[in-house]
Order: C-alpha cells, then sequence, then structure tokens
C-alpha cells in the first residue's frame, strides 16, 4: 500500500502532557472548573524590556532568515553567559541557538546516535527524552534516580554501562522530580563518562529555579575532558518566561555543533529573527525578573510541600528546583471508588480529574509508577484552592476504601 504511515511512526509515541491537555481542554470547554497542574510553563509574563526588544526588530525590519546556527550577537552572548554563570568556556561556533531546548536535545541526539546505541537516562525522566532516543535509532536504558530523594544514582548508572553506551541525559534541576543533582555526584558521573568514554547531554532549563542552599552546577566546568564530552543544553522558556517564544541552544564541542547545525539547516533553517534579537536583551538586559520569579516559586513550593505532606498517605519529598513536586500516592492504589478500582497512578489522576477537578500528570508518563507530578506554576491563590480539592478528593477514597 503506497498510502500507508511511515514504519518509524510505529516508534514515536505522542506527548503523554499533551494528552492530559487535550482531556482538560475538553473538559473546561464543557463548562468544568478545572485548576490545572499540569503544565510546565511559568504563569508569568515574558519580561516588558524583552518585548520591546522584540518590537524594535518587527519595527527595524529584522524578519530576514539568519545564518542556521543563529546571529553572531546571540551567540556571543550565549558564550559570556556559559563562562561567567556555568564556568565552560565555549567559542561562539560551538554553540547552535534551536528552536527551544527540545530541538537541541532532538539535533543532539541525531547527531551522536547510531541505530544500536544505548542512552542512559535516570528516572523518574522527561517524557521526550526515550521517544527522542527511540527516533534517533538508538535504545533507551533505564536506571533509576535514588528512591527516596531523587538524587543522582552513579552507581545504578554504571551498572547500566555497555560497550554500546552512547550518552546519557541528565536533567537539573529535574523534571519530574524537583531534585537539583549535588556537585559531588556530577563530579562522578563525569569521571564515569570520561572512564567509559560516553557523551552527557545536561539539560539545564531549570537552571535558574534553584531553592534554599541548592545550588547547580554544570558538569561541561569538571575538566578539559568533560567539556569534550558534554552537549550542554539550555533555554529561554523557563528562565524568562518566553515558552512561546520558541528559543533555546546547544553547547559543546565544534564537530557535534557543526553537525546539530547541518540538521538544523535542512530542516529549519535558524530560529525566528525576532526571537534571536529578544533573547539576546535577555541575557544582556537586567536580571531582576527571573530572581523575582524564582522567589516567588520558592514560596509556593514550600507551601505545597507542606500541604502535601499533611494529607494521610502521600509522601513528597524535599524540592530544591524547577516548579514541580513529584509524590507518592502508593496508598491510594488499588482502592475502590465510585465502582472502579483505582489500579495505577493514571487512575488515581484520572479521579482526581473527574472528582476532584484537578488536573495533575501521572507517575508513569516520567516512567516512575506510583507517583504524580503536580507544576506549582500557577497563582498562589490556584494552588490554595487546588489543594483543599485534592484534600477532600482523597478524603473520599479513605473513607469509601477504608484507609
Ligand atoms: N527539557 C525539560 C526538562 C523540560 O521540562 C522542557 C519543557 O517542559 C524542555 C526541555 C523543553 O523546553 P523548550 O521550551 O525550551 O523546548
Amino acid at each position: 500500500m503506497a498510502t500507508t504511515l511511515a514504519e518509524r511512526m510505529n516508534i514515536l509515541q505522542g506527548s503523554a502532557s499533551a494528552a492530559v491537555m487535550a482531556r482538560v481542554t475538553e473538559m473546561k470547554r464543557q463548562g468544568a472548573d478545572i485548576i490545572g497542574l499540569n503544565v510546565g510553563e511559568p504563569d508569568f509574563a515574558t519580561p516588558d524590556h524583552i518585548k520591546a526588544a522584540a518590537e524594535k526588530a518587527i519595527e527595524d525590519n529584522y524578519t530576514k532568515y539568519t545564518p542556521a546556527a543563529g546571529i553572531m550577537e546571540l551567540r556571543e552572548a550565549i558564550a559570556d553567559k556559559l563562562k561567567n554563570e556555568n564556568n565552560i568556556e565555549y567559542s561562539a561556533g560551538e554553540i547552535a541557538v534551536s528552536s527551544g531546548a527540545k530541538q537541541a536535545l532532538f539535533s543532539a541526539l541525531m547527531a551522536i546516535v547510531s541505530p544500536g546505541d544505548e542512552v542512559i537516562i535516570p528516572t523518574p525522566c522527561y517524557v521526550s527524552y526515550p521517544e527522542m532516543v527511540r527516533f534517533a535509532g538508538g535504545t533507551p536504558v533505564y536506571a533509576l534516580l535514588d528512591q527516596e530523594k531523587y538524587s543522582l544514582d552513579v552507581k545504578e548508572i554504571e551498572k547500566a554501562v555497555t560497550p554500546r553506551t552512547k550518552a546519557v541525559i541528565i536533567c537539573s534541576p529535574n523534571n519530574p522530580t524537583g531534585t537539583v543533582f549535588d556537585e559531588k555526584s556530577l563530579r562522578a558521573l563525569a569521571e564515569l563518562a570520561v572512564k567509559y568514554d560516553f557523551f552527557v547531554i545536561a539539560d539545564e532549563v531549570y537552571e535558574k529555579l534553584v531553592y534554599g542552599d541548592a545550588k547547580h552546577f554544570s558538569i561541561g566546568s569538571v575538566s578539559p575532558e568533560m567539556r569534550e564530552r558534554t552537549i550542554t543544553v539550555n533555554s529561554f522558556s523557563k528562565t524568562y518566561a518566553m515558552t512561546g517564544w520558541r528559543i533555546g541552544y546547544a553547547a559543546a564541542r565544534e564537530d557535534v555543533i557543526k553537525s546539530i547545525v547541518k540538521i538544523m539547516s535542512q530542516v529549519t533553517s535558524a530560529v525566528n529573527s525576532v526571537s534571536q534579537k529578544a533573547a539576546v536583551e535577555a541575557l544582556r538586559g537586567p536580571q531582576d525578573n527571573v530572581a523575582v520569579m524564582a522567589a516567588e516559586f520558592e514560596k509556593r513550593m514550600k507551601y505545597t510541600v507542606e500541604r502535601l505532606n499533611a494529607m494521610p498517605g502521600i509522601t513528597c519529598p524535599e524540592i530544591q528546583g524547577a516548579f514541580y513536586t513529584f509524590f507518592d500516592v502508593t496508598p491510594y492504589i488499588g482502592k475502590e471508588v465510585d465502582g472502579r478500582v483505582l489500579e495505577n497512578d493514571s487512575d488515581v489522576c484520572r479521579y482526581l480529574l473527574d472528582e476532584g477537578k484537578i488536573a495533575l500528570m501521572p507517575g508513569s508518563d516520567y516512567m516512575q509508577k506510583n507517583r504524580l507530578r503536580m507544576s506549582y506554576a500557577t497563582s498562589m491563590e490556584n494552588i490554595k484552592e487546588a489543594m483543599d480539592r485534592m484534600e477532600k478528593a482523597l478524603s473520599r477514597i479513605r473513607d469509601i476504601g477504608k484507609m
């Protein structure tokens, strides 16, 4: 049959978060008052000075194709940022501007993974990593994060290493767990990467959202040997509330970046010129909005963790970064409510949506069962109301299920 789809479509699953979003949108359309705690984007507006730079770019007719790797002005601003803040020296030729971190991650995997290569992903993990690895022809291999604190468990990673290991993808601050990997464990992972000679793709999109004593550390800064093996990925989406502008970047040694740019030049040509000008302003302009946003997230996080841990049967570990909580709902699994057994985390999630009118994400979408992910990137008022609703909906399960 000539009109069938490509075989590669059989290996790619649609985004789980998009599926929850579709159900929430439909329920809202039918008039339901849902509080969305499922979305991974800041609820803040892009700062005015960044928007003004974009307006100026349009007025100046800065609306043509740009070099595929991104405009020099932006690549230089990114290189300065990486040197000053992350302690890694990259030249502008070692930076590729991408359509969000997602395109950087995908292009990086396309550039380094051959069929049959293995890519180790600590779990729970961001939903797109396994799909991207498979789409690039590789095999995702999972290694659990520490199960109490969700810290990086380098021993588990070492157990997963084989001669086919091409890369490890790390995400710190972590989506979905909200943990920040400490310098010691990142140095231990760097030692492994050099010993077994694999890449580390470091997804640092939440780097500015760290709380308390936690400190973000970039693995690429460990040593020149590690710099050669690191692909640092970052984005303007979360730091500057610019999710819709679709702009991020990858930084790595020159041959890796040249390959990424080759892919992008054939597929998208370049990121849109206006977003690139806005991104220059984001990096070079005032940074006070970032601190204001992070302080607000920290306040919400503390409130959320306290409320969650006060609910019988819920365990939520300490959070150090990003804007998610990832909590254990095991005692609620297997309970019957309204004639339906809650068989797994997806059922608990569905129950909370139908009964409590709150939208969360099931942990199994992030490769970890019996957990739920909640984003607190919404107003304090919404969070308070959502926690009340959740408490009520869970107490119903306890009453009916005799917990
Ligand atoms: N990496 C992680 C861990 C994320 O959570 C997200 C977005 O949710 C992305 C990458 C994608 O970010 P961008 O909007 O820059 O493509």
